[in-house]
């Protein structure tokens, strides 16, 4: 077996007993109720609410002078993306790379989020990032968030990214300056760093966003977001002990995949706490377990790239190679591994359009299996029937958690539904307001997500970007991307993207950054080498590539307007915007072939080089 960690991976067993007609209308009846003002709904960390984004519990702030000074490479965010950016840049030669961080050490959404229960949902040798290059294997399946914290400063220390990087800064301002051919950065910090090359790496959980609640901002108690935990107040860490909840009431916003880690934390050690749901997670049983180092040891070089593309095939393709074990097993390739299972029995191959369907279908079997498992757990029938998701698969984070469930059958714990109403309905001085009740607590734990994919500048949370002519970024891309290979644009020179914008998108992200990043690096590189100091997408690149994407994409927008409301589908706005940008609708693999193959052109297709 390919993964070592399981035994047989076999199909599982799902229900065959459901009606689909009925369960498509009740999926579109939950969609509807819960339809509403998009992201509008939500507030902006900024002004009166700066602090839920930039006050550090973690670590003290110290002070210190404004850095005036050039640099060869900024990396904009000192997270995944931005850590193996540097690594890839420093191994491409770059020696001068300098990685600008709001959070007090490297680790980006690992630094910031360290709320009780704190986990990896992804099989951590996939999700965890140049695990071979740096000699680590994670100490289990779901590595817990302390232990991917202390990795991301593993790979700090590994490829010297610690020199000249800028902790507990914000970047203010980027804006491009003709006359010294490089991006001028101002921070909150004062300082003044002109960058030939800049790197955005913020990464989609970059910044905290707030319910708009009516009369939030009235409330007398303590609050604040899972993404800045205040241990001062609950006591205890990210393993528990909040002992200081004892004699606490406590409300908890939001049931995402945060707050599905959290809760049986809070369960266990308030006096009492309320949830409210407005949409419930998918939460299927966790099966972690700690790894298996004898196994460990007979992997192979580039075992882990080989098991990103297997999780990619799994979790991520609408048939993965028939014959090829599904290494990681768990609930995200679940729909593909009874998929196969059932394509196998067949006998003949299915069209694609056969495929499509029986993947639908498998669909509502999966989470037809995981809404009768709420009922064997959660003994209030009013309970069990409010936490039952009525949704596709993918429309919200999939969840796995062994004590969430169970943490609602304990006396000290109530569920209020909120979906009738759109949402809790009011704050007050004294507590929440919902189905017209109100409930007195003392403190208020905002569960309510990241600016995953609202607006750029909500998501970025820079200012200003301004490229050539002063024109602003936001304003380039108000209608839309326009990229070459989505990591430039015409009117930014020396400005390269990461993330879901006009790329391949990869089942695993770590995989996908991987890729942009050693792409970006060898741009870099190359301009290095051949003495330019400005690279632009030309126009001409720039409409190709854009022409490449309208042609090839595929629309995914009727699949996601059926979805509940989320960040996934841009809270079911009416202009749906996917969490995954602009896909190249070929995929992940051909992508990958493609950049391969313009770089082995070596002529650099699509940019204008300078000096
Ligand atoms: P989410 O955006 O997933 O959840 C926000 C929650 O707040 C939702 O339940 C939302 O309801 C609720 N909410 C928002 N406004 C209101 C309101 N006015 N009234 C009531 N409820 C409201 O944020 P999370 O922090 O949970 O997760 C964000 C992402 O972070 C995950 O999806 C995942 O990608 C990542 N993550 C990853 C982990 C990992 O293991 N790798 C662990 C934790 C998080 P509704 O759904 O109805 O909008």
């Amino acid at each position: 077996m390919g993964s070592g960690l399981v035994g047989a991976c076999a199909p599982t067993e799902t229900v065959d007993d459901i009606d689909l007609t009925a369960l498509r209308a009740k999926y579109r009846q939950e969609r509807d109720k819960r339809l509403r003002d998009g992201q509008a709904q939500y507030i902006v960390t900024e002004g009166d609410f700066a602090k839920y984004y930039e006050s550090d519990p973690h670590m003290p702030v110290l002070p210190r002078d404004p850095v005036s000074a050039d640099a060869e490479v900024v990396v904009l965010g000192g997270g995944f993306a931005g850590l193996i950016a540097g690594a890839r840049l420093k191994q491409a030669g770059v020696e001068d790379v300098r990685i600008i961080e709001l959070g007090g050490d490297f680790g980006g959404t690992w630094y910031w989020n360290r709320y009780p229960g704190i986990q990896c949902d992804n099989d951590a040798l996939c999700y965890m990032p140049l695990l071979e290059e740096v000699n680590y294997i994670p100490s289990k399946r779901y590595a817990d968030g302390a232990e991917i914290y202390e990795h991301s400063q593993r790979i700090g220390r590994h490829f010297g990214l610690y020199d000249g990087a800028l902790f507990h800064t914000l970047i203010r301002a980027l804006n491009w300056d003709e006359d010294i051919r490089r991006w001028r950065i101002s921070t909150n910090r004062g300082d003044d760093i002109r960058a030939r090359f800049v790197i955005m790496a913020s990464g989609p959980f970059n910044r905290p966003k707030l319910p708009g609640i009516p009369g939030i901002e009235r409330f007398k108690g303590h609050m604040f977001h899972t993404a800045r935990w205040d241990y001062d107040y609950t006591g205890g860490d990210a393993t528990g002990g909040l002992h200081k909840l004892a004699d606490k009431k406590v409300a908890i916003i939001g049931t995402g995949a945060t707050a599905i880690q959290a809760v049986p934390y809070l369960g266990k050690d308030a006096q009492h706490l309320t949830v409210f749901q407005r949409t419930p997670s998918i939460v299927d049983a966790r099966n972690n377990r700690p790894t298996d180092y004898e196994w460990a040891r007979t992997l192979k070089p580039g075992w882990q790239k080989e098991r990103q593309h297997n999780f990619h095939d799994w979790a991520f393709e609408l048939i993965p190679g028939l014959g090829q074990q599904d290494q990681v097993c768990d609930i995200w390739t679940e729909i593909s591994r009874n998929l196969v299972a059932e394509v196998a029995a067949m006998p003949e191959a299915p069209s694609i359009e056969q495929l499509v369907a029986m993947r639908e279908r498998e669909d509502y079997k999966v989470m037809e299996r995981r809404r009768r498992r709420i009922e064997d757990v959660v003994r209030d029938k009013a309970a069990a029937e409010a936490l039952k998701p009525y949704y596709r698969y993918q429309c919200k984070r999939p969840c796995s958690n062994d004590d969430y469930l169970d943490t609602f059958n304990r006396p000290n714990v109530t569920l209020v539904d909120v979906s009738d109403s759109k949402g809790v309905e009011a704050i007050t001085e004294r507590g929440i307001v919902a189905g017209g009740r109100e409930y007195e607590v003392d403190c208020i734990i905002l569960a309510s997500g990241f600016e995953i994919s609202s607006d750029l500048n909500r998501r970025f949370g820079i200012d200003e970007i301004r490229g050539v002519d002063g024109v602003s970024l936001y304003d380039h891309w108000a209608e839309g991307y326009r990229t070459l290979h989505g990591m430039s644009t015409t009117g930014f020179p020396n400005q390269f993207f990461t993330g879901f914008i006009q790329g391949g998108v990869g089942g695993n992200t770590t995989l996908m950054l991987q890729q942009q990043v050693e792409h970006i690096a060898y741009i870099i590189g190359e301009a290095v080498k051949r003495g330019a100091t400005r690279v632009e997408t030309s126009q001409q690149g720039q409409e190709g590539w854009v022409r490449t994407i309208r042609e090839t994409s595929f629309d995914m927008t009727d699949s996601l307007r059926e979805c509940t409301p989320g960040y996934q589908n841009n809270e079911g706005e009416e202009k749906v915007r996917s969490l995954l940008g602009d896909p190249f609708g070929p995929g992940f693999y051909v992508f990958d072939q493609l950049l391969a193959d313009w770089r082995a052109k070596g002529d650099l297709d699509g940019l204008t080089l300078s000096n």
